[in-house]
């Protein structure tokens, strides 16, 4: 018989954030396909009963708890006895956890100490005939593997974005708080703060339903002979604005600035979208001003409907990459467009 631990943590105003409920909304699903599993709650914060409130009515058979100042801010060797008291109390054998930067980089540590196996990056959790099968993708994105473990403990880090959030009502928990005393070695890290950039700089925003894509043809020379960098820069901006998009990039953009050219202030790497940069999930994307080569494309693999504008009617998109292809230019149809938001709202 299975028994599953949901482990997860709250956020510093002691609620839950959106990938804590996808990782339940999977847990639930598979102990729906075991029979006779157990499903037991962990949560790691500052404080946790908030948090575990707003899943209250999810049906675990029990809530637990690491809580206090020492476990507020991700730390490995806090986060990690934490974890590792919330599997022994729960004596699980499958971890479910969301595959966040503070569990993705905890959990195959506490794996190793428990003598356990663990995998990320998992987009898919399923149980037939009491056996699970979890899926992912390797070599960025381009074979997607099912694998299943006969090894305990197990523990599965869910990639936020790909499973349905549980949705249902707040209830009282009832959550029995363990004891978790660190030693002087586990504290020597400390958070001193937070470095963020202002909300209207931060322009990847992973729940957003739109992708906007901008290619290098931005910075290119346009058909009056002259480059228009700082008309693609407020065309760009005003869409991420009024469409509430988030913003990728081809790599050859965000590579000029290392050429000394012309480029587009608000861009950094991580705005790089393909083989070499992210692989995000967004339900639509458009590019623009971009070819649609193989290696920029592949990191749209979870995209569902795309469209690109490029003024090349043989790009890569055209080859199948996109659902929609507008061969038009991109300056024109970006301020139409925009035009239109902004009349819409
Ligand atoms: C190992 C390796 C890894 C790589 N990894 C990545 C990766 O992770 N991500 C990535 O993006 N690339 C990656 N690349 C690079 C990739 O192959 C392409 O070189 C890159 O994606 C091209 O960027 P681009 O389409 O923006 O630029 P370009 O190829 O220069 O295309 C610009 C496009 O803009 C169009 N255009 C110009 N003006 C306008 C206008 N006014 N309106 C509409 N369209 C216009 C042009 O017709 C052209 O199609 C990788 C390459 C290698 C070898």
């Amino acid at each position: 018989m299975e028994t599953i631990l949901l482990l997860i943590n709250t956020e510093a105003d002691g609620s839950l954030a959106k990938p804590a409920f996808e990782a339940l909304g999977a847990a639930k699903a598979l102990r729906a396909g075991l029979p006779e599993a157990k499903l037991a709650v962990g949560l790691v914060g500052q404080t946790v009963q908030s948090g575990a409130d707003q899943i209250g009515a999810c049906g675990a058979d029990a809530f637990l708890g690491v809580a206090g100042a020492d476990f507020a801010s991700p730390r490995y060797a806090s986060d990690a006895a934490a974890a590792e008291a919330l599997v022994k109390a729960a004596q699980a054998t499958l971890i479910i956890a969301p595959a966040t930067a503070r569990w993705n980089r905890v959990l195959p540590g506490v794996a190793q100490r428990l003598g356990g196996r663990a995998d990320t990056h998992v987009t898919g959790l399923s149980a037939a005939s009491g056996a699970i099968t979890i899926n992912r993708w390797y070599y960025r994105q381009r074979m997607e593997a099912s694998l299943q473990r006969t090894h305990r403990p197990w523990f599965i880090l869910l990639d936020p974005g790909s499973q349905s959030a549980w949705q249902g009502a707040a209830a009282t928990a009832s959550v029995r708080i363990l004891p978790v005393t660190l030693s002087e070695a586990c504290q020597r890290t400390t958070v001193v703060g937070v470095r963020e950039l202002a909300a209207d700089a931060q322009t990847i925003r992973p729940d957003a339903d739109l992708l906007l894509v901008a290619g290098a043809g931005w910075t290119k020379k346009q058909a009056d002979g002259q480059t228009h960098v700082k008309e693609a820069e407020e065309l760009i901006l005003g869409c991420l604005k009024l469409a509430r998009a988030s913003l990728g990039s081809s790599k050859s953009l965000v590579d000029l600035g290392g050429e000394g050219q012309a480029v587009l202030s608000f861009l950094t790497h991580l705005n790089q979208i393909g083989q070499t940069g992210s692989t995000p999930r967004h339900p639509k994307g458009l590019a623009t001003c971009c070819h649609g080569e193989e290696p920029h494309t592949v990191g749209w693999r979870f995209i569902n409907e795309r469209r690109a504008i490029s003024l090349d009617p043989n790009c890569g998109w055209a080859r199948g990459k996109a659902d929609v292809l507008y061969v038009a230019d991109a300056f024109a149809v970006l301020a139409r467009l925009n035009q239109l938001l902004a009349a819409a709202s």
